[in-house]
């Protein structure tokens, strides 16, 4: 599952981060989800909670905070920047877009000058926010 292929690679960047930074434990890893990252927010968090405990002893006890990172736009056109939440859109399309970032382009266009040609600013992809732990 991709989900558990993501966790893996967020516990082994965590734990490289202790190591580095001589941790004895870390309490705390906040993983930043991009909106738009197709995967299922409730099997990650179960895997992260299972694959941790086969990982560095420090890293055993810790938490993983979920934050989610809010997809945003930039219109190639005009420069207007925007987001999911500005356009009115069906639930159906809404999915589909979770489903497939690539799919935002057949679905969405620049709110100001109609443009569907655009940049997607964030909310693609993983990444550790923040470690907080102790020597
Ligand atoms: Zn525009």
């Amino acid at each position: 599952m991709h989900e558990w292929a993501l966790a893996e690679s967020v516990i082994r960047k965590a734990a490289e981060y202790a190591a580095r930074e001589k941790l004895s434990s870390v309490s705390e890893v906040g993983v930043s989800l991009g909106e738009l990252q197709a995967i299922d927010r409730k099997i990650f968090s179960f895997a992260l909670q299972e694959l941790v405990k086969s990982s560095f002893k420090g890293l055993s006890c810790c938490k993983f905070r979920i934050l989610k990172d809010p997809a945003a736009f930039k219109c190639k056109a005009c420069s207007k920047e925007f987001t999911l939440k500005v356009l009115k859109r069906t639930d159906e399309e809404a999915e589909n877009i979770h489903f497939i970032p690539e799919m935002a382009h057949a679905f969405l266009k620049c709110p100001k000058c109609k443009s569907p040609d655009f940049e997607i600013m964030a909310g693609r992809g993983v990444s550790i926010k923040h470690i907080r732990g102790g020597r």
